[in-house]
């Protein structure tokens, strides 16, 4: 479902993805993680080329990532992305946020985006919420809507970096239970996380960075049980 290969990216001298090999199979959950600096938020960027790359193959689902224009519009609304900001807009009710995307982008009338919107905010757990502006909501309420709101365009993969970080403790679960969810249902994910929780129960793969690279990949079991390289090792010795 995601394919790079080669990828090299810089910003200035800084060589921040480093020949990476990176495939992630349709219904397959992998859990991105590593030191501060090590890549991830570039890698995640990369796919949808918020980030673009100097050098390098990416290809959504078969189809090679387009430079610009509409080809690359159509390709990254098959890329869900969720933040550590949740992004909201402010002036804009929750429901309104949901569907503004399948209006305007993917054309669906408002009867058939509300009706969608509404299943999906069902399915997050905040319907309730539909009439409100994002500021009247908790931030764990707020990153549900975030996630529904991305659900809306029909991803076929969602991207999540760091979504639980801005978040207080008590909102942390209910954001990783609606995660956990969307993996149970099958949807392809990749996602960055200091969740090691999160990791252990919902991935099917890890992947460590550091340095610009993919150091290692491997399940969870074998991964946080018997950690292969020094960074790894070295990683887990001090969040664990
Ligand atoms: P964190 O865990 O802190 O989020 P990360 O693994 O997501 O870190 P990235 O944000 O991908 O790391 O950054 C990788 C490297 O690239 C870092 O050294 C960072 O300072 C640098 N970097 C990121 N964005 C830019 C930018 N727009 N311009 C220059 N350097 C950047
Ligand atoms: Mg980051």
């Amino acid at each position: 479902m995601v394919h790079m290969s080669g990828v090299q990216k810089w910003f200035g001298d800084l060589h921040v993805l480093q020949d990476i090999e990176f495939d992630v199979a349709a219904g397959e959950v992998v859990v991105v993680i590593g030191p501060s600096g090590s890549g991830k938020s570039t890698l995640c960027r990369a796919i949808n080329r918020l980030e673009p790359i100097n050098e390098g193959e990416i290809a959504i689902d078969g189809v090679p990532l387009p430079e610009e224009g509409k080809a690359l519009a159509k390709l990254r609304a098959e890329v869900g992305m969720v933040f550590q900001s949740f992004n909201l807009f402010s002036h804009k009710t929750v429901l309104e946020n949901v569907t503004l995307g399948p209006i305007k982008v993917l054309g669906k009338s408002k009867a058939d985006a509300d009706k969608r919107a509404i299943e999906l905010l069902e399915r997050v757990g905040v319907a309730s919420q539909a009439g409100k502006l994002p500021a009247q909501l908790s931030g764990g309420q707020q990153q549900r809507v975030a996630i529904a709101r991305a659900l809306a365009m029909d991803p076929k993969v969602m991207l999540f970096d760091e979504p639980t970080s801005a978040l207080d403790p008590e909102m942390i679960k209910e954001v990783l239970d609606t995660m956990v969810d969307l993996a149970k249902f099958g949807m392809t994910m990749v996602v960055v996380t200091h969740e090691m929780g999160f990791a252990r129960t919902a991935a099917d793969r890890v992947v460590f960075m550091a340095d610009g690279r993919i150091v290692e990949q491997n399940t969870p079991d074998e991964f946080f049980t018997n950690p292969q390289s020094d960074r790894a090792q070295d990683f887990l010795g001090k969040i664990l």
